[in-house]
């Protein structure tokens, strides 16, 4: 049996169609970036991005800031984009230089234009069960997982990975439609007795083959997040012959990874309706 694939260009897509419509209807939108330094990886992510923003209307400023920016000048930049009326959203792409502290830059962003949803007022939010922005990548995951109408009600979900990124945020998603979830992560021992159980398995640890066929449950949907560069070209966290096993699975690329950057548009479409009062944003945000 060949599982169906979770085609994320599609539906990326489409979402991509939905959020240039309803920008068209919102009026001008602003999201900027900033990127401290040059890391290869960061720079190609940033480029997608600008270039899925432009396509749905949305416009978009990359401010490049050089390596030895110092974190004070970073907090600055941060706070001067806070207070701009015009700016609706702010992405800072991570990981910052290792002489910045990561956490007191994303604590200085205002929650309402945190449109990556990293901010401890937005994870807040999703752990109490009330979700403002959520990081794109989980958001991804749910979309392709509702788009193929995988049941999570009851379902047993595993997540091999614990960051703040992916692995806890997807977790509390799956927890808030119903699922009996599990998480993993490098402590964890005999993986395999947790994925074979997994109705549901979401793979976002970085390791290429982490999961193997004889893993994977029968007739099971596969999210594999992860995206490993290698000689043989980006591979997933699974390996591919998973899809004799499972019903559904993701392919690697093109799908989480297109989820995510389609995710973001529509958080920031998110946060200009927040900030015009068209949705509203929890109080207390500092
Ligand atoms: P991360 O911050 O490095 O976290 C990796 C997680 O995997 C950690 O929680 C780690 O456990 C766990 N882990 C590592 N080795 C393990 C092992 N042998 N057994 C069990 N768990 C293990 O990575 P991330 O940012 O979540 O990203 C994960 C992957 O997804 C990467 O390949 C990344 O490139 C990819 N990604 C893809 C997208 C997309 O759009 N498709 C978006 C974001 C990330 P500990 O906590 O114990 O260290």
């Amino acid at each position: 049996m060949a599982a169906t694939l979770l085609d994320g260009r599609v539906l990326a897509g489409r979402v991509r169609a939905d959020v240039g419509e309803e920008v068209r209807e919102l009026g001008r939108l602003r999201l900027v970036t900033v990127q401290v330094g040059e890391d290869p990886a960061s720079t190609i992510y940033l480029r997608r991005k600008h270039e899925a923003t432009q396509e749905v209307g949305i416009e978009s400023e990359d401010r490049k800031l050089p390596e030895e920016t110092s974190e004070e000048e970073m907090l600055e930049l941060v706070s001067e984009l806070d207070a701009d009326e015009g700016v609706d959203g702010i992405l800072v792409q991570l990981p910052l230089p290792g002489h910045m502290d990561e956490a007191r830059v994303i604590a200085a962003l205002d929650p309402v234009k945190d449109v990556d949803g990293f901010h401890p007022f937005n994870a807040g939010h999703l752990y109490l069960g009330r979700p403002t922005h959520v990081p794109a990548t989980p958001l991804g995951i749910m979309a392709l997982l509702g788009e193929h109408r995988i049941e999570l009600d009851r379902a047993r979900a595993v997540v091999i990975g614990r960051s703040d990124i992916v692995g806890k945020p997807v977790a509390h998603l799956l927890l808030q439609s119903n699922a009996t979830v599990t998480i993993c992560h490098s402590h964890t021992d005999e993986l395999a007795r947790h994925t074979l159980e997994a109705d549901v398995l979401v793979v976002a640890a970085g390791v290429p083959g982490i999961v193997s066929p004889d893993m994977v449950k029968v007739g099971s949907a596969v999210v594999d997040v992860g995206i490993n560069r290698t000689e043989a070209g980006i591979v997933g966290d699974v390996d591919p012959s998973a899809a004799d096993r499972a019903a559904f699975i993701t392919p690697v690329p093109g799908g989480v990874g297109p989820m995510t950057i389609a995710m973001l548009l529509r958080n920031t479409l998110r946060a200009a309706r927040y900030r015009r009062g068209l949705l509203a944003f929890p109080q207390g945000r500092r």
